[in-house]
């Protein structure tokens, strides 16, 4: 069942959660809603469940307008990050929850609710109360009981935030499991990229209440369609800088500095000034017609590689390089670009120029 947002808007007082929403999440599909805090990734999620009715615009379910529909009657389950099990039920009991609440007999909502439990690896712990559980144990309780009902969309709202590192790196990819195991159709809030970029079928990226691009995770992260994607996704940060253009129309130099840059690729329309940006791991280290020439002025080991900072200029550029080298600060240094790497952006408008 395809769902269907069409300029959903969501406006609290002053302040606009949601501004003009219009996307499709297909029959099946994991979709993350990403993004900084406050850009109305949970009120996105509120609003498909029915918990909130928008101030304009619409929600279809396949053909189903469920706009106005009650969160009950819209066929969701949803997973929270605080869990939000019955601390006084046994974990066979919270699964069974949702279908005595619909009035299923006893024994078929024992059966469904153990056919859950198995499904999410927990059917050695159906008599334990939720304080006896750890908390991966916990949120996989959350899920069968939000699967139990069998409901057509699965909506999750930072499920794994309250979960150590470790065990959020094997909670979702059992998410993932289940939800490719079932085929259902998920979206999944998340403020941290890395578990996006992971787990979706699709990441939507969004900014003061505004989707700023939709796609596949490996193309979100190679081809940003704007400066705020391109800054958002990667860690290092990708460095950004403005150029501006000097009377020999193929050399650029960097703003506010003399500095002159030889670059690989000239920027795809003929502009006074623009705005170019490369990731840390595209810069290597080369002396031969080297883009950035400059002093080294941070070295940091991150897990296998060695990142750098230099002053080139006025600005300072990330890179990672081969830690095999004996690098010191203080030392001259230069960096080259690997080829096809180089974004450009628009100086005002932050768009991508293709
Ligand atoms: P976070 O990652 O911090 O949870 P979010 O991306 O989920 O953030 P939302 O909670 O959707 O963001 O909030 C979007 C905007 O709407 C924020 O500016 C927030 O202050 C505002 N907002 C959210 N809920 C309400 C509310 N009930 N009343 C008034 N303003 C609200």
């Amino acid at each position: 069942m395809d769902i269907h947002l069409n300029q959903l808007s969501m406006v609290f007082d002053n302040t606009t959660a949601v501004q003009e929403m219009t996307t499709t999440i297909k029959d099946g599909e994991l979709v993350s809603l990403l993004g900084p805090s406050g850009c109305g990734k949970s009120t996105t999620l509120m609003l498909l469940s029915g918990l909130y009715k928008p101030t304009s615009g619409s929600i279809h379910f396949g053909d189903q307008d469920v706009t106005k529909l009650d969160a009950e009657k819209r066929g969701i389950g949803m997973v929270f990050q605080s869990y939000a099990l019955y601390p006084h039920l046994s974990v066979l009991k919270n699964i069974m929850f949702p279908l005595r609440m619909k009035k299923v007999p006893k024994k078929e909502a024992e059966a469904r609710a153990k056919e859950m439990a198995e499904l999410v690896q927990i059917g050695h712990l159906l008599d334990r109360k939720p304080g006896q559980l750890s908390g991966g144990q916990q949120q996989r309780v959350a899920i069968a009981r939000a699967l139990v009902k069998k409901p057509n969309v699965l909506l999750l709202d930072e499920p794994l935030s309250n979960l150590d590192a470790r065990l959020r790196l094997e909670m979702r990819e059992e998410i993932r499991r289940i939800q490719q195991e079932i085929g259902i159709t998920a979206i999944f809030v998340t403020h941290d990229q890395e578990e996006a970029l992971s787990i979706s079928d699709r990441v939507m990226l969004m900014k003061d209440g505004i989707i700023q691009q939709e796609s596949a995770p490996q193309n979100m992260y190679k081809k940003p369609e704007n400066e705020f994607v391109a800054s958002f996704l990667g860690n290092p940060p990708i460095n950004l800088m403005t150029l501006t253009k000097t009377h020999e129309s193929t050399v650029y130099r960097l703003a506010d500095s003399k500095e002159i840059i030889q670059l690989p690729a000239l920027p795809p329309e003929d502009m006074e000034t623009v705005r170019l940006g490369i990731r840390a791991e595209d810069l290597f280290h080369t002396t031969e017609n080297p883009l950035f020439q400059g002093e080294i002025i941070h070295i940091e080991t991150i897990g296998r590689d060695t990142l750098i900072r230099m002053q080139v200029g006025s600005i300072t550029v990330r890179a990672l390089v081969d830690p095999e080298q004996q690098l010191q600060i203080g030392d001259a240094y230069s960096l080259g670009v690997r080829p096809g790497n180089v974004h450009y952006f628009h100086s005002e408008s932050g768009k991508r120029l293709p």
